[in-house]
């Protein structure tokens, strides 16, 4: 499974989430190059190690495990893995 990043993280992004993940799968950081034109930030679906030290670090209760993403923000789901693709 993979932890999900949703809609409060738009507009929020500051970053804290990315400091407290052990395997580096929250992009982009501060110091990559599309911080600045990206909305929110993303994890990796292929790197999540699904261990949740991200959630609480988020201000903003923007992450949740896959499964219980809430209804209005299933399209996270396609829009955190899309951030990975090609
Ligand atoms: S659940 Fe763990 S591995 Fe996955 S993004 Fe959060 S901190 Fe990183
Ligand atoms: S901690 Fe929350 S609001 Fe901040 S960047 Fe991470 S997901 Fe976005």
């Amino acid at each position: 499974m993979t932890f999900i990043i949703t809609e409060p993280c738009i507009g929020t992004k500051d970053t804290a989430c990315v400091d407290a993940c052990p395997v580096d799968c929250i992009h982009p950081r501060s110091d990559e190059e599309e911080f600045e034109s990206a909305s929110q930030l993303y994890i990796d679906p292929d790197e999540c190690i699904d261990c949740g030290a991200c959630v609480p670090e988020c201000p903003v209760e923007a992450i949740f495990p896959e499964d219980e993403v809430p209804e209005q923000w299933q399209d996270y789901i396609e829009t955190n893995a899309a951030w990975y693709e090609g």
